[in-house]
């Protein structure tokens, strides 16, 4: 055993293509990204080659990049890491598909669903087998809209524990609920889903111009007394669309939210391009620049592990915004 698991390795990156849709098939688009078969690289057009710590192309399951990439994330917060999985790309694709956003419990077996149900699941059976150990677990899930914070909306609002248990930090503005079934934190992403703002643009009749961030907070209490307590934080996060704003013929007011969305997603890239940077250590990692990079700092470096998945089209009418991803990608690793 070489100790993989414990090898800190603050940021991987993949890359997931999904397949032409319907609508991409009927306008008669190509495919203009290569998969090299047993390479996690990528060919865009006929040069240029980028390479990721994963790539899934799109054949690859679900179940693929679950056991591939995010499992081994849940076997540090076990260990008391944090941990951070972000979904990036341009709106439509596959980002809420890859995190399993559109979760509904009438899902439940289906090989479709995503990481967040399929790591909720997991966390529960965890928590079977470790019967040395309590758990105590809160989610809470906020969507990053404009520049100001917004809760959740909910009809149950005294359901929401406004000061968290002993052990558990909370960001201000943000309420958790403590959890003690899988049904009852699926029932949280549910509820949040359904009160997801969704906006239209000219790109995707539902396009989501918010980040979406599930927060499961676990803490584990060993012990006779139950007093030695490690806490884990694992923020799952669906970012809002990457594109460009020329493309979505956006105005007023959707042109200004979408200038302070990308200066988000420009924030986190630096802050991972900077936490991936070995050369880099020690220096000075940019959280402050941005809403989203601060809410996220005590899961992205220091005693945390980051996945990042980067979602593109295939269709060569996406080129552009395609290549932008690849190198937004390519920066992170
Ligand atoms: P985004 O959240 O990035 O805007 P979506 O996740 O909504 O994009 O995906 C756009 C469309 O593509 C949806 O209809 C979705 O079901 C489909 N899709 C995305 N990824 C895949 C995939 N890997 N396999 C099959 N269909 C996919
Ligand atoms: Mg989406």
């Amino acid at each position: 055993m070489t100790g993989e698991d414990d090898k800190v390795i603050p940021v991987r990156v993949a890359l997931r293509c999904r397949p032409l849709v319907a609508k991409e098939v009927n306008e008669g688009c190509q495919c203009c990204l290569t998969f090299v078969p047993g390479e996690p690289q990528v060919i865009v057009g006929t040069e240029k080659a980028f390479t990721y710590d994963y790539v899934f192309d799109p054949t690859a399951e679900q179940e693929e990049v679950f056991s591939t990439a995010v499992s081994s994330l849940l076997c540090g917060i076990f260990k008391g890491y944090h941990a951070t999985v972000l979904a990036y790309g341009q709106t439509g694709s596959g980002k809420t598909f890859s995190m399993g956003g559109a979760y509904t419990s009438a899902q439940e077996d289906d090989p479709s669903v995503g990481v967040i149900p399929r790591v909720i699941r997991r966390i529960f059976e965890e928590r079977e087998k470790k019967t040395d150990c309590e758990f105590c677990m809160a989610v809470s899930y906020l969507e990053r809209y404009w520049t100001c914070c917004v809760r959740l909306k909910t009809n149950q609002p005294s359901a929401f524990v406004k000061t968290p248990k002993r052990g558990l930090r909370s960001i201000v503005g943000l309420t958790e609920r403590h959890v003690s079934s899988a049904q009852e934190m699926v029932g949280c992403l549910e509820l949040g889903n359904s009160a997801r703002t969704v906006g239209s643009t000219a790109m995707n009749a539902a396009s989501s111009r918010s980040h979406a961030i599930f927060t499961i907070t676990l803490e584990q209490r060993r012990g006779a007394d139950r007093v030695d307590s490690v806490v884990s934080k694992l923020h799952l996060v669906d970012l809002a669309g990457s594109e460009r704003q020329k493309k979505t013929k956006a105005e007023g007011d959707r042109l200004k939210e979408g200038i302070n969305i990308n200066r988000g997603l420009l924030a986190l890239g630096n802050v991972i391009s900077a936490l991936g940077d070995e050369s880099k250590k020690n220096t000075f990692v940019p959280y402050r620049d941005s809403k989203l990079t601060r809410l996220l700092q005590d899961s992205l470096g220091g005693n945390s592990h980051t996945l990042m998945i980067a979602c593109v089209s295939p269709a060569d009418s996406n080129m552009e915004e395609t290549i932008n991803t690849l190198r937004y990608a390519d920066r992170a690793r």
